[in-house]
């Protein structure tokens, strides 16, 4: 197998990693490799820090792994390799009235990536995560030899996978239930959130099966909080392709992130939207992956590139918590035009798991000097409400934190520890957390 020597990052491109990655388009070839210098997985790098990075190590870059294998039409039981992507299998299973039951906000993320942070979508509170539609996963562990585990088989193994951030070995492929797809559009209503208590009030009171808010992150005073809530329910009209894609072919300036520039912007995008709300079908993928249609929108902060900051926060903490964060990103002058607020159920399928009953906030912070602090200040906040921040987006979580999300460590550590005793699949987040408990 060639391995390149290659410098890559994450979506957020404020870390780097340089090592070797390797990229087999085969079975027998990463078989090779597992047999010879197992590595960890990457898929296709849409989580934001160091999650998919191992710097001065090697890496199994999953992406050329992507086929479809089996798929039953009566129950919508769908065997793939980890590489396939979303957005692919939306595309193909869609318009024979299959899609998947989680959706993130990107097509673009790999069945491996889905598992392995156990993704949560915008029908969260009704169909759980990602990792509760695994039915068994094909995985190659530390002696290179492929074990299927399912909630039968190996529990503690199946469930320190999925969520488990890829430290139990390489997912070869999974068998994943898809859902009934009921039509190829949705309809979509939206609504101007005038704050933060409209907002959590419109989302409690949502009979939608997706619903998601953009919030204003520039926004202070009486209008804190404020943004647009969308719900949503899979409508009948025609399934249709996604439309091209467009590239940014380089780096943005940097005073396209300034603060006077976003304030405008959002001021403008929450006009968009009559007072009264409008009515609108879209097409899935529009709705399913709104960013994806520009192809290197992460280009858009600079060559520094941005964090992303995600946390839940349960329900008796989320109003208090929110407007401190809220207050802070404000304050801060280095929000961006990118945050969303959803709410989320009880749904997990891993030890890891980051979902949690209670509302989540996803910020975008441009990688300037003063972004450290600010991580440090909004982590800070998260925890001190009992919540928890996403790994998958994480850049900046002081490990000592990690006890306090309420995960089960412990046993996520011990059986991480008999599965890779040597510590093959650690990573560059998993290091500098010390997630496995090893140092
Ligand atoms: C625009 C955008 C919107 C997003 N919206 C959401 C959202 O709504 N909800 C949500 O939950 N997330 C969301 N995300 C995050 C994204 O869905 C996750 O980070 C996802 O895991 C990315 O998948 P990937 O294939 O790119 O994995 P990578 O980022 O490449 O890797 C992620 C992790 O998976 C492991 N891994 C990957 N493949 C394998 C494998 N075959 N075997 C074992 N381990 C493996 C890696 O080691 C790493 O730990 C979004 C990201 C973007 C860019």
């Amino acid at each position: 197998m060639r391995w390149k020597e290659t410098t890559y990052s994450g979506w957020g491109r404020a870390i780097k990693a340089h090592g070797e990655v390797a990229r087999p388009e085969k079975v027998a070839a990463l078989n090779a490799i597992m047999a010879d210098a197992p590595a960890p997985a990457i898929g296709n790098r849409r989580s934001y820090g160091d999650t998919a990075l191992n710097n001065g190590g090697q890496a199994t870059d999953m992406t050329r792994l992507d086929r479809f294998l089996n798929f039953d039409f009566e129950t919508g039981l769908l065997e793939a390799e980890a590489g396939a992507t979303i957005g692919d299998i939306l595309n193909t299973f869609g318009p024979k009235g299959w899609m998947p039951a989680v959706i993130p906000g990107t097509g673009f993320a790999t069945l491996g990536g889905c598992i392995a942070n156990d993704v949560h979508g915008k029908n969260h509170q009704i169909a759980g995560s990602f990792g509760q539609h695994v039915e068994s996963i094909l995985l190659v562990g530390a002696a290179g030899k492929p074990q299927r585990v399912s909630l039968k088989r190996n529990a503690p193994l199946f469930r320190a996978t999925i969520g488990g951030l890829g430290q139990t070995g390489v997912i070869l492929t999974a068998r994943i239930r898809l859902a009934k797809c009921s039509g190829g559009t949705m309809a979509v209503q939206e609504r101007r959130m005038a704050d933060l208590d409209s907002f959590m009030d419109g989302f409690s009171e949502s009979n939608a099966a997706y619903s998601v808010g953009w919030i204003d992150t520039t926004a202070s005073g009486v209008n804190l909080g404020r943004g647009i809530l969308e719900e949503a329910n899979i409508s009948t009209g025609e399934f249709s392709a996604p439309r091209k894609v467009r590239s940014i072919p380089f780096n943005a300036p940097g005073f396209l992130m300034s603060k006077p520039v976003i304030k405008l912007f959002n001021k403008l995008y929450m006009r968009r939207i009559p007072s009264d709300g409008r009515d609108r079908e879209r097409p899935l993928n529009d709705f399913f992956f709104p960013l994806d249609r520009i192809l290197n929108w992460n280009r858009l902060y600079g060559k520094h590139g941005f964090h992303q900051f995600q946390c839940v926060l349960p329900h008796d903490t989320a109003r208090t918590k929110l407007t401190k964060l809220l207050e802070e990103i404000s304050n801060s002058g280095l929000c961006s035009p990118l945050s969303v607020l959803k709410q989320l159920g009880a749904g997990r399928g891993g030890m890891m798991s980051f979902p949690m009953e209670g509302m989540t906030l996803a910020v975008d912070i441009a990688n300037k000097r003063q972004a450290p602090a600010l991580l440090a200040r909004l982590n800070d906040i998260a925890l001190s409400g009992k919540g928890r921040v996403y790994l998958a987006k994480d850049s900046s979580l002081d490990p000592a934190y990690l006890s306090g999300m309420n995960l089960e460590l412990a046993h996520y550590r011990e059986t991480v520890a008999k599965a890779d005793p040597e510590a093959i699949f650690a990573t560059s987040q998993s290091r500098r957390l010390n997630l496995r408990g090893d140092t």
